[in-house]
């Protein structure tokens, strides 16, 4: 490509061991031996030797549990965690009729691998008399609610909520579909912890079929946001469109696959780190764009590769690595120096294997011998540097 950079670290789905530090996040528990308040009042009136000994003893225990409580950057957002035993996705996964439980999961996994599902669907533990679903549904971590629809015929997701977090330096959207209520004091701007109640699994939606009593499910998203100015950018592109919404529109979040984040995270034992994940995900395409400030640059700098030519020459545009559900996992700065040709909206590079694997969004289509974007794609990008 003549860029005159290294190209990327092979790119793998695994977050890097890079023995990064820990960042630990505030409302977060990490699990540091003795970071917990020590209990040393409560034991004054034992004799020294005593004392030391119940110190070591409590020590002992704090290290303990720590090791049993590494500290999780998401809980599972049900008490479903079937996921995590050997063979368990079937317990763990709703699947669709006359498919098995693949399809309750992320990816292209709908309509013959053609349709993308954006979220997975958690099967619910306990029933009513009636065979309604009656699971809490619990936030995936701190953070705060972003958004409420209770306006069930207003959305296929149904009833939902959207609750925002600070992740490894990163805003992160949990979105949790379909329920059948939602808490009374789950409204815009509320403060949630980890493990709070958001709601109560259901299966509400306005699709023309609903959702059978025995498909009834959680659907659970892990977002980033990809414009803050949505209703402006979808106003100028259809005035006609209805945006019932604002920005908490499907089409304005990105999904990342839940189940693998979850799964990686219990096996890194307290050390998954979101911001690897996504740095180190495996890129279906890039493409050069012409604009060199845009929303998610400013919300998303810790996605910002450093490239010191641009740092010294200046930047003429940024080149963006996609991933196939067409997150932006890394920006790099382009100085005009390395760019050829004009530095217009370009496709640059396709992962063809990639594609194969994951054809269902169709952001990039071969025409001939030529892989362009297609209009979904166009349409993505237009919308991501409004
Ligand atoms: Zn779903």
């Amino acid at each position: 490509m003549g860029w005159g950079l290294p190209a990327p670290a092979a790119t793998t789905n695994r977050p890097s061991s890079d023995g990064r530090a820990l960042q630990a996040r505030p409302g977060q528990f990490r699990d540091v031996p003795g970071a917990r308040p020590q209990t040393q009042a409560t034991l004054p009136r034992e004799t020294s030797g005593l004392r030391t000994f119940l110190r070591s003893l409590l020590a002992l225990l704090t290290l303990t549990c720590s090791a049993q409580l590494p500290a999780q950057t998401f809980r599972f957002p049900t008490g479903n965690h079937a996921l995590l035993e050997p063979g368990g996705d079937e317990k763990f996964l709703a699947p669709t009729p006359g498919h098995d439980s693949s399809a309750g999961g992320f990816g292209c996994v709908r309509s013959g691998n053609r349709q993308m599902h954006e979220g997975i669907d958690i099967l619910p533990l306990h029933h009513d008399r009636r065979g309604e679903p009656t699971d809490a549904v619990l936030a995936a971590a701190d953070g705060d609610v972003a958004y409420v629809n209770q306006r069930p015929a207003l959305s296929n997701y149904g009833n939902y909520v959207i609750v925002r977090h600070r992740i490894d330096r990163l805003d992160v959207f949990t979105l949790y579909a379909h329920l059948a209520s939602i808490a009374a004091e789950m409204k815009a701007g509320a403060r949630v912890k980890a493990g709070d109640t958001l709601g109560r699994m259901g299966r509400t939606t306005n699709t023309r079929t609903s959702i059978a009593k025995d498909r009834a499910h959680l659907h659970f998203e892990i977002n980033l946001l990809v414009n803050e100015h949505f209703s402006r950018w979808i106003a100028a592109q259809d005035p006609e469109a209805r945006n019932d919404h604002g920005p908490w529109n499907g089409r304005n979040l990105l999904g990342l696959d839940p189940g693998e984040i979850l799964r990686l995270q219990a096996a890194a034992g307290g050390h998954f780190n979101l911001l690897d994940y996504i740095r180190n995900r495996h890129a279906l395409f890039r493409v050069l764009v012409p604009q060199t400030s845009f929303p998610w640059l400013h919300r998303y700098p810790a996605l910002i590769r450093r490239n010191p030519t641009a740092e010294r020459e200046g930047i003429a545009a940024y080149e963006l690595a996609m991933d196939y559900n067409g997150v932006p996992v890394q920006a790099i700065p382009r100085a005009r120096s390395e760019i050829q040709g004009a530095p217009g909206l370009r496709l640059l590079s396709v992962d063809e294997e990639e594609q194969r694997r994951h054809p269902c969004r169709k952001l990039v289509f071969k025409q001939g011998q030529a892989w362009v974007l297609t209009a979904h794609g166009k349409e993505l990008l237009s919308l991501l540097t409004y």
